[in-house]
């Protein structure tokens, strides 16, 4: 299909369904990149120069639909709406899996699209890749071309919110993806830490992938990969994800201590993430900055939503390691029981 807008042959699915005004007399022949483009720089709609606002609905899904179709090009910055002179007592508190939290102020008319814009301010996270929780359900930003609000979830005032991050949101034509799950050796020895993989349907364990049980339909584990003269350790982890049996919905990523009775002095585990076929183009990466004393450290989980999966990070600190799941699998049942992913 050709962009009238930027002049470009482009997919069928970068252009958008609908126009974005009801006042708007013509089909939608601008790309998504054009129309969102206008809306942003001049607050008009490029074909007829209808006004429209930062918080037209379908403005704010043409953006999210962007941001799912190219995850990795440069994201449009969104203000918030809200008219911050309104004081008021009440709060609501946002919290993460890994301890982090803020508090806002709450209105019950503040949309979601103006809350994860702030919570973005606070903690340093983009909007699109908040997945925010109330009550095992997730908060969407529009629906039905129509913004959110919190009255809209029945959130309270003074209740509070999980924020879970979401790393990368998997394209369905990528099938095999890896995920490098690393560690600095501790100062005075080389020691491994032991990258271990849980595999889920809904709440129930269907396998374990590590160092002694290295695969599972359509996950390979690499044994221990040991760099020397960097000191660093490497466990990584190969999915196929269209091989996997149907009802897998959710992977979780675990390190942990074999012999230390915690991860403390193991420097920076971390996590990269990448296209198996382009290894040295990096998908995401996270890292854990402070020394964790726990026995076992949750990366991060791979869990399919309406279909996508998507890569999140948990940080979350647990008890266990390769000898004994049973206190892992306890904090990743709370996890799924919260409905976080
Ligand atoms: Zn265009
Ligand atoms: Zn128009």
């Amino acid at each position: 299909m050709f962009c009238k807008g930027c002049r470009q042959e482009k997919l069928r699915r970068e252009f958008p369904f609908e126009t974005l005004t009801e006042e708007c007399d013509h089909a939608p022949l601008h790309c998504l990149r054009c129309v969102t483009h206008s809306v942003k720089n001049a607050s008009k709609c490029p074909q007829c120069s209808q006004d429209v606002a930062a918080d037209n609905p379908r403005y704010c899904e043409f953006v999210e639909t962007l941001e799912r179709l190219f995850p990795d090009s440069p994201h449009l910055l969104l203000e918030t709406t809200y008219d911050a002179s309104q004081e008021t007592n009440l709060t609501i508190s946002i919290v993460m899996l890994g301890g982090d939290c803020t508090v806002l102020q709450y209105h019950p008319d503040m949309t979601v699209r103006d809350l994860k814009i702030s919570v973005g301010k606070r903690l340093g996270y983009l909007p699109e890749k908040q997945r925010l929780l109330y009550k095992d359900m997730e908060l969407k930003s529009c629906a039905n071309s129509r913004l959110l609000t919190l009255e809209d979830y029945n959130v309270e005032p003074f209740s509070t919110l999980y924020l879970i991050i979401l790393l990368y949101a998997i394209p369905d034509a990528l099938n095999e993806v890896v995920f490098d799950l690393f560690w600095g050796y501790p100062p005075s020895r080389c020691d491994f830490l032991d990258a271990s993989v849980l595999i889920y349907n809904r709440s129930s364990l269907q396998g374990i992938v590590d160092f002694s049980r290295r695969s599972f339909v359509g996950v390979a584990h690499s044994g221990d990969v040991m760099d020397h003269v960097k000191r660093i350790g490497h466990h990584t982890i190969n999915v196929k994800l269209k091989d996997f049996p149907s009802n897998i919905d959710k992977l979780f990523f675990t390190l942990s201590a074999w012999n230390s009775p915690n991860i403390s002095s193991y420097l920076n585990p971390s996590l990269r993430f990448f296209d198996a076929k382009k290894p040295n183009k990096q998908l995401c990466s996270d890292q854990m900055e402070h020394a964790a004393y726990s026995q076992a450290i949750i990366m991060c989980s791979l869990s399919k939503i309406d279909g996508v999966w998507n890569v999140f990070s948990l940080r979350t600190l647990s008890a266990g390691n390769a000898k004994n799941y049973l206190p892992l699998q306890q904090t990743i049942g709370g996890i799924i029981t919260q409905g976080l992913c």
